[in-house]
């Protein structure tokens, strides 16, 4: 179930002034929740007068933000009418990368994925190609929606190290050759806003309507190893996108094969899944590298028995100890296809559990988050819809 009218609520709570604007939004969410389906029924709750709660039900329908129809179900009497949510109203368009698949979702109001288009880019993809390919996928993707549905922005929620301020695609282990891309500038001719999110950060903001203000570290180990970290909030990142790429640590082991960054010793040199696939894809060639692919696999392999998966297991644990030596998160969030397999989550569990942070310190809680994917499609989706939406509610006010 998506978050996005918790998230609704609680900002528009927050945000909007006056006695009137209140009654239209909260008339907004309860149609939104589904608390509310009939004028009537909005007028009873609240003990509004009806010539009001007209004003503000011909204020919303007036703005798309909901339609009035018949209600098929009575048939005595007067026809009774129905309020519900143009949940289709606008879409959001989250370009967003699983492995080395390029992906555009479509997401509307109540954070539903309504149309998608993918692409499969090899590791020699450069800046002018991920730029032709992103138009090429969006293009497609704005064809596919219905006649009247716009697109009211697109968020990059993008893997590696970014400029958050500049729109700027750093690096990203996946694809070597894509450097310092402006993705704005490239893409400033489609008229459309655009925003640039660390995809961990997006999956991280999902998951912290539901915890209290709690110092959270998600580590993410999949395709690529990075984490995300919140304060009592919001993902610390906001401008510059960099905290958090902890892939390319240097382990000191230098005889080891280069790192897609072109350094050695890195992290994700032994314990990614895009370098130690073609190991385990020798035991078990029909695993998958794909991640999405790999997660729905990896319960059913009996992935431990791998002395690849043994020594990235160690080191990822030992690298989670020193992230707690270093942010002393209070709860930890495991995410990533290895942790789907019950067995590495376990023996993850037992070996940090094991080492401990430090002397007199007890170790965080930790949990392992399942639909990751789904969580970092909401969580760059929501700011946007919930501006857009505050935006057209309070359009016209005086
Ligand atoms: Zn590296």
């Amino acid at each position: 179930m998506s978050h996005i009218s918790d998230h609704i609520e609680i900002f528009l709570e927050k945000a909007i002034p006056g006695s009137y604007s209140k009654d239209l939004s909260r008339l907004y969410l309860d149609i939104m929740k589904g608390r509310i389906s009939s004028r009537r029924e909005f007028s009873a709750t609240y003990g509004l007068r009806s010539s009001t709660v007209s004003e503000l039900v011909n204020e919303l329908v007036g703005k798309k933000l909901i339609y009035e129809v018949a209600d098929v179900g009575t048939s005595r009497g007067r026809p009774a009418k129905k309020l519900i949510l143009n949940q289709n109203l606008f879409v959001i368009c989250i370009v967003r990368i699983s492995s080395q698949t390029l992906i555009c979702n479509a997401v509307n109001i109540t954070g539903q994925v309504i149309e998608e288009t993918r692409s499969t880019l090899n590791s020699g993809c450069n800046n002018g190609q991920m730029i032709a390919e992103v138009r090429k996928l969006y293009g497609d993707l704005l064809e596919k929606l219905s006649m009247g549905v716009s697109c009211a922005g697109i968020v990059f929620s993008l893997p590696g190290i970014l400029s958050i301020e500049r729109k700027n695609w750093i690096m990203s282990s996946r694809w070597p050759e894509i450097n310092n891309l402006s993705i704005e500038d490239e893409l400033q001719d489609m008229a459309v806003p655009i925003k640039v999110v660390r995809n961990i950060d997006s999956e991280l903001r999902a998951r912290l309507f539901k915890e209290d203000g709690e110092n959270i570290l998600l580590l993410h180990w999949g395709f690529g190893i990075g984490i995300a970290y919140s304060e009592g909030g919001d993902p610390i990142n906001s401008k510059f996108g960099r905290f958090g790429e902890i892939g390319h640590w240097d382990l000191g082991i230098k005889d080891a094969e280069q790192c897609r960054c072109g350094r050695t010793g890195c992290l994700e040199v032994h314990c990614a899944l895009w370098s130690i696939w073609p190991d385990m894809a020798q035991k078990w060639p029909e695993l998958s590298k794909n991640e999405e692919d790999f997660m729905m696999q990896a319960a059913k392999f009996p992935l431990l028995e791998h002395n690849k998966i043994q020594q990235a297991l160690r080191l990822m644990v030992s690298t989670l100890g020193n992230l707690c030596r270093v942010l002393f998160p209070s709860k930890i969030l495991l995410s990533g296809p290895f942790f789907a397999n019950d067995e590495v989550l376990a023996e993850f569990y037992r070996k940090f559990l094991d080492d401990g942070v430090l002397p007199h310190v007890s170790p965080p809680k930790l949990t392992y988050v399942h639909q990751s994917e789904q969580l970092e499609t909401e969580g760059a989706a929501i700011p946007v819809i919930v501006a857009e939406i505050d935006k057209r509610l309070r359009h016209g006010e005086g």
